[in-house]
């Protein structure tokens, strides 16, 4: 599927963007990157330095960052128009080196997250805060011819997205950076923050999609790291029964801990227990796992022989359980198209169907100040730390669901505590150079100036 993609996106070409789509890099200045190879192939190479090409762009010297669930599907080869040597990783954050000369609200040395998602800020989906439909950020035709319509780009994760160079990596330049960067307060540790730029606002959106509310019912399909934010989010949000599916025991351990009620779908019928737990049906149900995960046989050959790409056993399962004029919603990633989806259910049972990637920036100002005032503390669902060269090792220890790997935590291999001081000093050394030229330059027209007069 891969290679037949990577020929249409060769034939069809690419669209104009509001930001250069390839951006420069310094080939003199090389950085440390984890790259995609191919299947099950993840490797940390050195990768030429981004430049700012742009503006509006800073350069970010990353000093956090991560494996999100979704890039699995890009491990196993999954997602359409992958090109080898990708930089991957759309979950980072750090401190700004450089900034555009039309960047007005960030300075050097400033620590921020970023979006994964890169909006524009100013097309007509950003102003309706639509922010992962930003008409003007990726160029993929591709995407246009098999959705109708281009979503926005994406950090590391394809060139349907865009194909822009990811953070699992030491720098990354970020376009339209005003807009695609939330400052942190230093009171808040990189630990806690940098899940703002994905999981923890994908997590709100999931229960605002699926509008949460006080007393409602919830169940959640997945309890990977996003299953288990969505499940934080509904305890905050008070609602009355919130019921976890998955069958990994570490997970299901941290589940328990949350205090949540559990399915063990490798040990129960996920259907009919949710029907004995909740008789009527669940008010909400909620989808975090994605297309890769056919749970009967028909889906699991049809996936093998090419018949279909992604699978609609949990739509099937989401469907049953779920109560009439019940709603449903969608988060998990799903990319192309899947056979027997049951439109029946949804119609007859008039359900109320919601999904979509999350526009980040309409919800990470939100969510950092329930960090801030200690009602939300994401790092429960990090289950490893580590740095950014192990990143090919634990790629495949999360794919595998091995040694626990449930959200990692990486920090490049150079990362000092000093970091920030040192960009900070480079800054102040600059610019104190520059006044000393300036003041050199202008004694030197004082001096012509009366030389003149005489
Ligand atoms: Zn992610
Ligand atoms: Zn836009």
């Amino acid at each position: 599927m891969n290679a037949i993609s990577k020929v249409a996106d060769k034939v069809l070409g690419k669209v104009e963007t509001s930001t250069p789509a390839k951006p420069e890099v310094d080939e003199s200045n090389l950085m440390n990157a984890v790259i995609w190879k191919g299947k099950k192939d993840v490797r940390y190479v050195r990768k030429p330095k981004p430049c700012i090409t742009d503006p509006r762009d800073i350069l970010l010297k990353v000093t956090a960052t991560s494996i999100c669930g979704s890039d699995l599907h890009l491990y196993s080869n999954a997602i359409f128009d992958m090109h080898e040597g990708d930089i991957l990783g759309h979950e980072f954050m750090g401190i700004i080196e450089e900034v555009g000369s039309e960047v007005k609200k960030l300075e050097i040395g400033q620590r921020v997250v970023v979006a994964f998602d890169i909006a524009c800020g100013t097309c007509e989906y950003c102003e309706r805060e639509e922010y992962t439909a930003c008409d003007t950020t990726n160029p993929s035709k591709l995407a246009e011819k098999m959705y109708g319509h281009r979503t926005s780009a994406f950090y590391g994760y394809s060139h349907l997205t865009g194909g822009v160079p990811g953070g699992q990596s030491e720098y990354v330049r970020v376009p339209f950076a005003d807009f695609n960067c939330l400052p942190i307060p230093d009171d808040i540790p990189d630990e806690k923050a940098l899940y703002l730029s994905d999981v923890v606002p994908t997590a709100l959106h999931g229960c605002m999609l699926g509008d949460v509310k006080e007393g409602c019912s919830v169940a959640i399909w997945g309890l990977g790291p996003v299953g288990l934010l969505v499940a934080r989010w509904c305890q905050i949000f008070k609602a009355g029964r919130i019921i976890g599916i998955d069958r990994v025991p570490e997970r299901i351990q941290i589940a328990e801990k949350l205090g949540i009620e559990i399915i063990n779908f490798g040990e129960q019928d996920t259907v009919k227990t949710l029907q004995q737990l909740v008789p009527g049906g669940v008010d909400v149900a909620i989808e975090c796992a994605g297309f890769e995960y056919s749970t009967t046989r028909k889906h699991k050959v049809e996936r093998a022989l090419a018949l279909e790409t992604d699978t609609a056993d949990i739509f099937d399962e989401m469907f049953t359980a779920v109560l009439k004029f019940g709603r449903v919603s969608v988060i998990g990633v799903y990319s192309g198209k899947a056979n027997h989806f049951p439109v029946g259910q949804m119609m007859e049972k008039g359900l109320n169907v919601r999904c979509g990637q999350s526009p980040t920036q309409k919800y990470w100002k939100y969510a950092l100040k329930m960090i801030q005032k200690g009602e939300f503390d994401p790092t429960f669902v990090v289950t490893r730390r580590g740095k950014l060269s192990e990143a090919p090792k634990l790629y495949e220890l999360f794919n595998d669901k091995k040694e626990g790997v449930i959200k990692v935590f990486l920090r490049p291999d150079e990362y000092t505590e000093d970091d920030r001081a040192h960009i900070k000093n480079l800054y102040f050394k600059y610019s104190s150079f520059l006044l000393e030229l300036f003041s050199i330059s202008y004694s030197c027209r004082v001096f012509c100036f009366e030389v003149d007069c005489l």
